[in-house]
């Protein structure tokens, strides 16, 4: 089958690669009919993430028709249905699935004992993404091999399309993760630090929400019209002071609630703390590029809450934990428990309340891959979200 894989940084190919298998009693096979190129991926893209493998099979964002089914999914999946794959693969079953936290499933990383040494515990397995979380092959492919499918699957109602369905498997829920952790009541201000997709979403999540306003930083032109016309106030952070700006909004007391949906490769030019986070990231003495997180920490409202879907990979430096500690903020973080908020978010979609397909500026056969991974992470051609056919 043909598929996306990766052979190093800034390298990625369509190859032709076998045929994913079953291999264990839940497993299913499921032909993709759309996928997405996430920022995630980016991650993997340009060298951040430790654990790939030459030849890996990337992506996490798909969906598709199942077309086989081992003996313990058939109670819930038969061939032809038509399913959207969650990036987080979990068993349903374990002491963290009990309890919803699907991105922490304890039995569905097997590679445990290897994310144990980076993380002091294993987290879920993950699609396509590094052999820290499994080394599960991804799904921009032809066909892609679901672990726990009777579990890890959404099933897709047929009067709904792909594009409306195919980010219910990632950017939806994260976005919406990162705004419900927030409790955002009526008279907070939400301040979200990176409009890609994943921070459109989480504009529109807490906007839907209830926030008495919401303001949204990058410096991405068609981004922040799109965070506009989602009900953001945008700030360029590019000709803009970010603080200034922040404190005109907030009569100079700050947001209450503030999302990072920036991640580990944070761009600022002229910022000393983001030169001095380059060149350490250059010598391999820090993995991550934290500045949009430690201006977070600076311009939050005391007792604050800071929520964080971007990824971070390993270290970071020069976090200001005393103006975390004193100012008595909360965290909230994680890879997203994507089942937890799915049947919601369908419902949502359904109803029309939510039409997910506004972030879609590239679709694509899988073949345009390659050249879409650079274009994406280069922002050019106005560029936000990548869906590829195979
Ligand atoms: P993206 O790369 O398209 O978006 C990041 C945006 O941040 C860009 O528009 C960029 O211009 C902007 N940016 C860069 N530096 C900034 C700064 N200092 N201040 C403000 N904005 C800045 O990626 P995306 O798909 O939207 O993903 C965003 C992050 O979310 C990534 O780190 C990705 O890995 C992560 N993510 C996490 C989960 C999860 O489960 N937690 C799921 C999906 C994606
Ligand atoms: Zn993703
Ligand atoms: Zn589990």
């Amino acid at each position: 089958m043909r598929a996306l894989t990766w052979h190093g940084k800034h390298d990625i190919r369509c190859d032709e690669v076998a045929d994913p298998q079953i291999e264990d009693d839940r497993d299913a096979i499921v032909e993709v009919t759309s996928c997405a190129i996430c920022g995630s991926d980016l991650h993997l893209y340009d060298g951040f993430v430790p654990g790939m493998q030459s030849g890996d099979v990337m992506g996490h964002e798909c969906m598709g028709e199942v077309v086989e089914v081992a003996p313990g999914a058939r109670h819930a999946l038969k061939p032809g249905d038509r399913v959207v794959i969650p990036f987080t693969i979990f068993c349903g079953e374990c002491w963290q699935c009990r309890r919803g936290n699907y991105s922490v499933c304890e039995r569905s990383n097997r590679n445990a004992s290897v994310a144990a040494k980076a993380f002091g515990r294993p987290t879920a397995g993950l699609f396509g993404y590094s052999h820290l979380t499994g080394g599960y092959a991804g799904g921009q492919a032809e066909y892609i091999r679901v672990p726990f499918a009777d579990t890890t699957h959404v099933k897709a109602p047929s009067t709904l399309s792909d594009e409306q369905l195919l980010f219910l498997s990632d950017i939806l829920p994260t976005g919406w993760q990162a705004a419900v952790q927030l409790g955002i009541e009526e008279t907070d201000t939400v301040a979200v630090w990176g409009a890609g997709p994943v921070g459109q979403f989480a504009i529109r999540a807490a906007v839907l929400l209830g926030a008495r306003q919401v303001i949204a930083i990058d410096r991405v032109p068609e981004r922040l019209d799109m965070a506009a016309a989602g009900g953001a106030i945008p700030i360029d952070f590019a000709v803009e002071s970010v603080m200034e700006r922040i404190d005109d909004l907030t009569g100079g007391k700050g947001p209450e609630k503030c999302i990072d949906a920036v991640g580990l490769e944070a761009h600022v030019s002229g910022h000393l703390d983001s030169m001095y986070d380059r060149a350490k990231q250059a010598v391999m003495a820090e993995s991550d590029r934290a500045h949009a997180l430690r201006e977070i920490v600076y311009l939050v409202r005391p007792a604050g809450t800071i929520s964080i879907p971007g990824v971070y990979g390993g270290l970071v430096d020069k976090i200001p934990m005393g103006a975390l500690m004193n100012k008595g903020i909360t965290v909230r973080t994680g890879q997203t428990h994507v089942a937890r908020w799915t049947d919601d978010l369908l419902c949502r979609i359904e109803e029309g309340q939510l039409d997910p397909t506004f972030v879609i500026t590239h679709v694509a056969d899988l073949a345009d891959g390659p050249d879409l991974y650079r274009t994406f992470r280069d922002k050019k051609d106005g560029c936000v979200k990548v869906v590829l056919k195979p």
